[in-house]
Protein backbone atom coordinates (compact mmCIF):
# COMPACT_ATOMS: atom_id res chain seq x y z
CA UNK A 1 0.00 0.00 0.00
CA UNK A 2 1.19 3.50 -0.88
CA UNK A 3 -0.06 6.83 0.02
CA UNK A 4 -0.99 9.48 -2.42
CA UNK A 5 -2.39 12.97 -2.51
CA UNK A 6 -5.46 13.46 -4.66
CA UNK A 7 -5.38 17.58 -6.06
CA UNK A 8 -9.01 18.22 -7.07
CA UNK A 9 -9.32 21.81 -9.03
CA UNK A 10 -12.63 22.99 -9.66
CA UNK A 11 -13.74 24.10 -13.53
CA UNK A 12 -17.00 24.55 -13.12
CA UNK A 13 -19.48 25.56 -10.18
CA UNK A 14 -19.94 22.79 -8.17
CA UNK A 15 -23.57 21.74 -6.88
CA UNK A 16 -22.87 20.57 -3.05
CA UNK A 17 -24.28 21.85 0.00
CA UNK A 18 -20.95 22.69 1.73
CA UNK A 19 -17.80 23.67 -0.28
CA UNK A 20 -15.64 23.36 1.85
CA UNK A 21 -14.80 19.96 2.03
CA UNK A 22 -16.08 16.71 -0.43
CA UNK A 23 -17.15 13.72 1.73
CA UNK A 24 -15.37 10.52 1.87
CA UNK A 25 -18.90 8.81 -0.17
CA UNK A 26 -18.93 11.60 -2.90
CA UNK A 27 -15.12 10.99 -3.57
CA UNK A 28 -14.58 7.41 -3.71
CA UNK A 29 -18.48 7.47 -5.80
CA UNK A 30 -16.84 10.06 -8.15
CA UNK A 31 -13.04 8.00 -8.25
CA UNK A 32 -15.70 4.75 -8.93
CA UNK A 33 -17.27 6.27 -11.19
CA UNK A 34 -14.55 7.24 -13.76
CA UNK A 35 -13.11 3.71 -13.28
CA UNK A 36 -16.19 2.04 -14.24
CA UNK A 37 -16.05 4.63 -18.07
CA UNK A 38 -13.41 1.76 -19.30
CA UNK A 39 -15.55 -1.58 -18.06
CA UNK A 40 -18.02 -3.48 -19.71
CA UNK A 41 -21.60 -1.97 -19.83
CA UNK A 42 -24.06 -3.38 -17.18
CA UNK A 43 -21.37 -5.95 -15.28
CA UNK A 44 -22.30 -6.65 -11.98
CA UNK A 45 -18.94 -5.93 -10.12
CA UNK A 46 -20.03 -7.66 -6.71
CA UNK A 47 -19.39 -10.83 -8.65
CA UNK A 48 -16.01 -10.08 -9.73
CA UNK A 49 -13.46 -8.12 -12.18
CA UNK A 50 -15.53 -7.46 -15.62
CA UNK A 51 -12.31 -8.47 -17.68
CA UNK A 52 -8.52 -9.01 -17.18
CA UNK A 53 -8.16 -5.35 -17.47
CA UNK A 54 -10.79 -4.54 -15.23
CA UNK A 55 -10.04 -1.00 -13.52
CA UNK A 56 -12.67 -0.68 -10.90
CA UNK A 57 -11.53 -4.54 -9.36
CA UNK A 58 -7.98 -2.31 -8.92
CA UNK A 59 -9.09 -0.35 -6.43
CA UNK A 60 -12.46 -1.56 -5.29
CA UNK A 61 -11.97 -5.13 -5.60
CA UNK A 62 -12.56 -8.04 -3.05
CA UNK A 63 -9.92 -8.30 -0.70
CA UNK A 64 -8.24 -4.59 -2.05
CA UNK A 65 -8.37 -2.02 0.91
CA UNK A 66 -8.12 1.30 -0.91
CA UNK A 67 -8.63 3.66 2.00
CA UNK A 68 -9.80 7.01 0.29
CA UNK A 69 -10.62 10.42 2.86
CA UNK A 70 -12.51 13.62 2.57
CA UNK A 71 -11.22 16.07 0.47
CA UNK A 72 -10.54 19.47 2.34
CA UNK A 73 -10.73 23.21 0.54
CA UNK A 74 -7.31 25.34 0.95
CA UNK A 75 -4.76 26.75 -1.12
CA UNK A 76 -1.91 23.97 -0.07
CA UNK A 77 -2.43 20.55 1.05
CA UNK A 78 -2.10 20.75 4.59
CA UNK A 79 -5.87 21.47 5.53
CA UNK A 80 -7.60 19.37 8.22
CA UNK A 81 -10.69 19.59 10.64
CA UNK A 82 -10.37 21.30 13.93
CA UNK A 83 -11.07 18.72 16.90
CA UNK A 84 -14.66 18.99 19.04
CA UNK A 85 -12.23 19.91 22.04
CA UNK A 86 -10.80 22.77 20.02
CA UNK A 87 -11.43 26.42 21.42
CA UNK A 88 -10.58 29.57 20.66
CA UNK A 89 -11.57 33.33 22.62
CA UNK A 90 -14.68 34.42 22.55
CA UNK A 91 -14.20 37.81 21.97
CA UNK A 92 -11.16 37.60 19.34
CA UNK A 93 -11.41 34.14 18.03
CA UNK A 94 -8.37 32.66 16.11
CA UNK A 95 -5.06 31.20 15.78
CA UNK A 96 -2.03 34.05 16.95
CA UNK A 97 -0.43 33.82 13.77
CA UNK A 98 -3.97 35.08 11.50
CA UNK A 99 -5.00 37.76 14.39
CA UNK A 100 -6.88 36.10 16.97
CA UNK A 101 -6.03 35.36 20.61
CA UNK A 102 -5.11 31.91 19.99
CA UNK A 103 -6.64 28.13 19.36
CA UNK A 104 -6.34 25.51 22.92
CA UNK A 105 -7.15 22.07 23.16
CA UNK A 106 -8.81 21.22 26.26
CA UNK A 107 -8.95 17.46 26.19
CA UNK A 108 -6.39 16.86 28.76
CA UNK A 109 -6.59 19.59 30.98
CA UNK A 110 -10.76 19.72 31.53
CA UNK A 111 -10.39 16.04 31.75
CA UNK A 112 -7.54 16.25 34.54
CA UNK A 113 -8.92 19.33 36.45
CA UNK A 114 -12.31 17.13 36.83
CA UNK A 115 -10.80 14.43 38.24
CA UNK A 116 -8.45 17.01 40.78
CA UNK A 117 -12.54 19.10 41.46
CA UNK A 118 -13.05 16.17 43.79
CA UNK A 119 -11.32 18.54 46.40
CA UNK A 120 -12.19 22.03 44.53
CA UNK A 121 -11.40 23.90 48.18
CA UNK A 122 -7.57 22.66 47.71
CA UNK A 123 -7.32 24.33 44.37
CA UNK A 124 -5.57 27.39 44.52
CA UNK A 125 -6.39 28.68 41.07
CA UNK A 126 -8.54 26.34 39.75
CA UNK A 127 -9.11 25.50 35.71
CA UNK A 128 -11.01 28.70 34.02
CA UNK A 129 -11.23 28.00 30.19
CA UNK A 130 -10.64 31.57 29.18
CA UNK A 131 -8.61 33.37 27.16
CA UNK A 132 -4.78 33.60 28.00
CA UNK A 133 -4.63 36.92 26.28
CA UNK A 134 -7.87 38.56 27.56
CA UNK A 135 -9.78 36.76 29.81
CA UNK A 136 -12.37 36.17 28.26
CA UNK A 137 -13.99 32.72 27.98
CA UNK A 138 -13.16 30.37 24.99
CA UNK A 139 -16.09 28.87 23.00
CA UNK A 140 -15.88 25.84 20.84
CA UNK A 141 -13.93 26.41 17.54
CA UNK A 142 -15.05 24.09 14.56
CA UNK A 143 -13.75 24.31 10.83
CA UNK A 144 -11.34 23.65 8.83
CA UNK A 145 -7.59 24.80 9.32
CA UNK A 146 -5.02 25.34 7.11
CA UNK A 147 -1.24 25.22 7.57
CA UNK A 148 0.39 28.34 6.71
CA UNK A 149 4.17 27.55 8.50
CA UNK A 150 5.19 25.34 11.59
CA UNK A 151 2.69 26.67 14.17
CA UNK A 152 0.96 29.06 12.10
CA UNK A 153 -2.38 28.19 11.11
CA UNK A 154 -5.12 30.08 9.57
CA UNK A 155 -9.15 29.24 9.88
CA UNK A 156 -10.46 28.21 5.53
CA UNK A 157 -12.96 30.99 4.94
CA UNK A 158 -15.53 31.03 2.37
CA UNK A 159 -14.02 29.49 -0.61
CA UNK A 160 -17.36 29.85 -2.48
CA UNK A 161 -20.07 32.40 -4.01
CA UNK A 162 -23.60 30.91 -5.04
CA UNK A 163 -24.62 31.28 -8.28
CA UNK A 164 -28.42 30.04 -9.52
CA UNK A 165 -28.91 29.43 -13.06
CA UNK A 166 -32.55 29.51 -14.95
CA UNK A 167 -33.50 26.58 -16.78
CA UNK A 168 -36.89 25.36 -18.38
CA UNK A 169 -38.71 22.37 -19.61
CA UNK A 170 -40.28 22.66 -23.44
CA UNK A 171 -43.59 21.00 -23.30
CA UNK A 172 -43.05 19.61 -27.08
CA UNK A 173 -47.49 19.04 -26.62
CA UNK A 174 -48.14 22.50 -25.96
CA UNK A 175 -45.01 23.74 -27.56
CA UNK A 176 -44.43 26.08 -24.61
CA UNK A 177 -41.92 26.11 -21.45
CA UNK A 178 -44.31 24.30 -18.99
CA UNK A 179 -42.01 24.65 -15.89
CA UNK A 180 -39.15 26.86 -14.64
CA UNK A 181 -36.48 26.06 -12.47
CA UNK A 182 -33.30 27.19 -10.87
CA UNK A 183 -29.97 25.63 -10.39
CA UNK A 184 -27.83 26.46 -7.01
CA UNK A 185 -24.83 26.17 -7.40
CA UNK A 186 -21.10 27.09 -6.21
CA UNK A 187 -18.28 28.83 -7.26
CA UNK A 188 -14.71 28.19 -5.80
CA UNK A 189 -13.05 31.13 -6.03
CA UNK A 190 -9.91 30.89 -7.52
CA UNK A 191 -6.65 29.39 -6.67
CA UNK A 192 -8.77 27.12 -4.34
CA UNK A 193 -8.35 23.33 -4.86
CA UNK A 194 -9.21 20.56 -2.60
CA UNK A 195 -7.08 17.60 -1.45
CA UNK A 196 -7.53 14.18 0.08
CA UNK A 197 -5.05 11.44 1.13
CA UNK A 198 -5.89 8.09 -0.45
CA UNK A 199 -4.05 4.39 0.68
CA UNK A 200 -3.90 2.50 -2.70
CA UNK A 201 -2.72 -0.66 -3.27
CA UNK A 202 0.85 -0.23 -5.07
CA UNK A 203 -0.43 -1.59 -8.35
CA UNK A 204 -3.45 1.08 -8.38
CA UNK A 205 -1.41 4.06 -9.33
CA UNK A 206 -1.04 3.57 -13.10
CA UNK A 207 -4.25 2.62 -13.44
CA UNK A 208 -5.76 5.54 -10.96
CA UNK A 209 -3.63 8.29 -12.83
CA UNK A 210 -4.71 6.86 -16.56
CA UNK A 211 -8.83 6.75 -14.96
CA UNK A 212 -8.63 10.17 -13.91
CA UNK A 213 -6.86 11.70 -16.73
CA UNK A 214 -10.26 13.36 -18.10
CA UNK A 215 -11.67 14.67 -14.69
CA UNK A 216 -14.10 13.51 -11.90
CA UNK A 217 -17.58 14.82 -11.34
CA UNK A 218 -18.86 15.63 -8.14
CA UNK A 219 -22.12 17.00 -7.12
CA UNK A 220 -25.59 17.47 -8.79
CA UNK A 221 -26.56 18.74 -12.52
CA UNK A 222 -23.52 17.00 -14.44
CA UNK A 223 -25.67 16.47 -17.12
CA UNK A 224 -26.17 19.99 -17.05
CA UNK A 225 -22.14 20.19 -16.76
CA UNK A 226 -21.68 21.42 -13.53
CA UNK A 227 -19.18 19.77 -11.22
CA UNK A 228 -16.31 19.21 -13.23
CA UNK A 229 -13.19 19.00 -11.57
CA UNK A 230 -9.23 18.57 -12.96
CA UNK A 231 -7.53 15.75 -10.80
CA UNK A 232 -4.50 14.76 -10.36
CA UNK A 233 -2.30 12.05 -8.21
CA UNK A 234 0.86 12.29 -6.44
CA UNK A 235 2.62 10.89 -4.20
CA UNK A 236 2.58 11.91 -0.05
CA UNK A 237 5.75 12.77 1.03
CA UNK A 238 3.91 13.38 4.43
CA UNK A 239 5.04 10.80 6.93
CA UNK A 240 2.63 10.40 9.81
CA UNK A 241 3.78 10.49 13.12
CA UNK A 242 4.04 7.12 14.84
CA UNK A 243 0.99 5.75 16.53
CA UNK A 244 3.39 4.93 19.31
CA UNK A 245 4.83 8.34 19.32
CA UNK A 246 1.74 10.26 19.75
CA UNK A 247 0.28 8.29 22.69
CA UNK A 248 3.73 8.14 24.30
CA UNK A 249 3.47 11.90 24.08
CA UNK A 250 -0.11 12.48 25.06
CA UNK A 251 0.86 10.39 27.74
CA UNK A 252 3.40 12.74 29.14
CA UNK A 253 1.63 15.89 28.81
CA UNK A 254 -1.41 14.27 30.74
CA UNK A 255 1.12 13.43 33.71
CA UNK A 256 2.65 16.43 33.62
CA UNK A 257 -0.88 18.01 34.06
CA UNK A 258 -1.59 15.91 36.68
CA UNK A 259 1.48 16.72 38.51
CA UNK A 260 0.55 20.48 38.74
CA UNK A 261 -2.81 19.38 40.55
CA UNK A 262 -1.01 17.08 42.40
CA UNK A 263 1.75 19.71 44.11
CA UNK A 264 -1.05 22.70 44.13
CA UNK A 265 -3.69 20.01 45.94
CA UNK A 266 -1.09 18.92 48.77
CA UNK A 267 -1.47 15.04 46.87
CA UNK A 268 -5.37 14.14 47.14
CA UNK A 269 -5.45 10.22 46.84
CA UNK A 270 -6.65 10.45 43.31
CA UNK A 271 -3.95 12.52 42.07
CA UNK A 272 -1.65 11.07 44.63
CA UNK A 273 1.86 11.01 43.23
CA UNK A 274 1.90 7.37 44.02
CA UNK A 275 -1.23 7.33 41.74
CA UNK A 276 0.31 8.66 38.82
CA UNK A 277 3.19 5.91 38.23
CA UNK A 278 0.74 3.21 38.58
CA UNK A 279 0.83 2.54 35.16
CA UNK A 280 -3.00 3.21 34.02
CA UNK A 281 -2.36 5.13 30.72
CA UNK A 282 -4.87 7.38 28.33
CA UNK A 283 -5.56 7.38 24.53
CA UNK A 284 -8.14 9.33 22.43
CA UNK A 285 -9.84 8.41 19.65
CA UNK A 286 -10.36 11.32 17.54
CA UNK A 287 -13.41 11.45 14.89
CA UNK A 288 -13.21 14.10 12.70
CA UNK A 289 -15.30 12.06 9.92
CA UNK A 290 -18.38 10.79 11.13
CA UNK A 291 -18.96 7.55 12.49
CA UNK A 292 -22.11 5.52 12.07
CA UNK A 293 -22.83 3.51 15.42
CA UNK A 294 -24.50 0.11 15.32
CA UNK A 295 -26.74 0.55 17.57
CA UNK A 296 -27.77 -3.05 17.81
CA UNK A 297 -24.41 -3.29 19.48
CA UNK A 298 -25.76 -1.16 22.53
CA UNK A 299 -27.11 1.92 22.89
CA UNK A 300 -24.16 4.77 23.30
CA UNK A 301 -23.04 7.15 20.67
CA UNK A 302 -19.59 6.34 22.09
CA UNK A 303 -17.47 3.63 20.69
CA UNK A 304 -17.25 0.85 23.16
CA UNK A 305 -14.36 -0.94 21.92
CA UNK A 306 -15.43 -4.14 22.91
CA UNK A 307 -11.87 -5.72 21.55
CA UNK A 308 -10.38 -3.83 24.25
CA UNK A 309 -12.31 -4.78 27.77
CA UNK A 310 -9.43 -3.18 29.52
CA UNK A 311 -10.24 -0.28 28.61
CA UNK A 312 -13.22 2.46 29.73
CA UNK A 313 -14.26 5.66 28.17
CA UNK A 314 -13.66 8.57 30.86
CA UNK A 315 -14.84 11.60 28.81
CA UNK A 316 -15.86 11.99 25.68
CA UNK A 317 -17.10 15.37 23.45
CA UNK A 318 -19.11 14.51 20.92
CA UNK A 319 -21.73 15.68 18.35
CA UNK A 320 -24.62 13.18 17.18
CA UNK A 321 -25.32 13.36 13.02
CA UNK A 322 -27.20 11.95 11.13
CA UNK A 323 -26.12 10.84 8.30
CA UNK A 324 -27.87 10.26 4.54
CA UNK A 325 -27.09 11.00 1.56
CA UNK A 326 -27.77 10.04 -2.31
CA UNK A 327 -26.76 6.92 -4.49
CA UNK A 328 -25.72 8.24 -7.65
CA UNK A 329 -25.57 4.88 -9.25
CA UNK A 330 -29.00 3.31 -7.76
CA UNK A 331 -30.72 6.72 -8.21
CA UNK A 332 -31.87 6.27 -4.49
CA UNK A 333 -31.93 8.31 -1.00
CA UNK A 334 -29.56 6.35 0.81
CA UNK A 335 -31.00 5.15 3.97
CA UNK A 336 -30.51 7.79 7.09
CA UNK A 337 -28.08 6.61 9.95
CA UNK A 338 -26.90 7.93 13.34
CA UNK A 339 -23.64 8.43 13.24
CA UNK A 340 -21.41 10.73 15.93
CA UNK A 341 -18.10 12.77 15.42
CA UNK A 342 -16.00 13.88 18.01
CA UNK A 343 -13.47 12.90 20.69
CA UNK A 344 -13.44 9.93 23.29
CA UNK A 345 -11.03 9.66 25.64
CA UNK A 346 -10.62 6.30 26.80
CA UNK A 347 -8.45 5.14 29.94
CA UNK A 348 -6.48 1.61 29.99
CA UNK A 349 -6.27 -0.19 33.50
CA UNK A 350 -2.74 -0.92 34.55
CA UNK A 351 -2.78 -4.71 34.36
CA UNK A 352 -3.34 -4.44 30.57
CA UNK A 353 -1.12 -6.23 28.11
CA UNK A 354 0.22 -2.73 26.79
CA UNK A 355 1.27 -4.49 23.38
CA UNK A 356 -1.63 -6.33 23.15
CA UNK A 357 -3.89 -3.01 23.42
CA UNK A 358 -1.59 -1.13 21.06
CA UNK A 359 -2.04 -3.63 18.44
CA UNK A 360 -5.73 -3.04 18.62
CA UNK A 361 -5.31 0.63 18.17
CA UNK A 362 -3.07 0.33 15.01
CA UNK A 363 -5.50 -1.76 13.61
CA UNK A 364 -8.93 0.85 14.88
CA UNK A 365 -6.59 3.38 13.08
CA UNK A 366 -6.09 1.36 10.34
CA UNK A 367 -9.31 0.00 9.11
CA UNK A 368 -11.74 2.65 11.18
CA UNK A 369 -14.74 2.18 13.07
CA UNK A 370 -18.33 1.56 13.50
CA UNK A 371 -20.54 0.70 9.83
CA UNK A 372 -19.77 1.61 6.52
CA UNK A 373 -16.12 1.61 6.70
CA UNK A 374 -16.38 1.07 2.85
CA UNK A 375 -18.00 4.46 2.30
CA UNK A 376 -15.47 6.35 4.10
CA UNK A 377 -17.20 6.53 7.43
CA UNK A 378 -15.38 5.78 10.82
CA UNK A 379 -12.30 6.80 10.05
CA UNK A 380 -10.25 7.44 13.24
CA UNK A 381 -6.93 8.71 14.48
CA UNK A 382 -5.63 8.09 18.06
CA UNK A 383 -4.57 10.90 19.96
CA UNK A 384 -4.08 13.55 17.74
CA UNK A 385 -1.34 15.72 18.12
CA UNK A 386 -4.13 18.61 18.25
CA UNK A 387 -4.36 17.64 21.95
CA UNK A 388 -0.95 19.08 22.93
CA UNK A 389 -2.05 22.28 21.77
CA UNK A 390 -2.35 23.17 25.80
CA UNK A 391 0.39 25.65 26.48
CA UNK A 392 -0.85 28.59 25.83
CA UNK A 393 -3.81 28.45 28.58
ZN1 LIG B 1 -14.83 -3.63 -14.57
ZN1 LIG C 1 -8.97 36.78 23.98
Amino acid sequence: MKRYLLRLYPELPLCVDDATVIPATALRGALAEALLASCVQSHQHDTGPCSPNCRYWTLFGEGTESRIGPAYAGSGDDTFPLLATARTCSRVPGFKGAGGHGVFDVAIREYVFEVAATHPERILSPYNPACPVCVMPVVPWTGIAVKRAEREFTMLGNVATPVVSHHAAFSRVRRQPVRDYAINAKLVQGGTRYTARLLLPDQAEATLRQAIGSGLWIGANRHRGYGALRAELLPDEQVPEDIRERIKAFNRAIRAERRFYSAMTGGTAALSPASLDEGEWYFTLDMSVPALVDLAAGPSMIPALSALPSVEVVRAWIAPRVEGGWHAAAGLPRRTQPGVSGVALYRVSAESNRAAVDEVLAFLEDSGIGMARERGYGAIKICDPLHLWIEAV
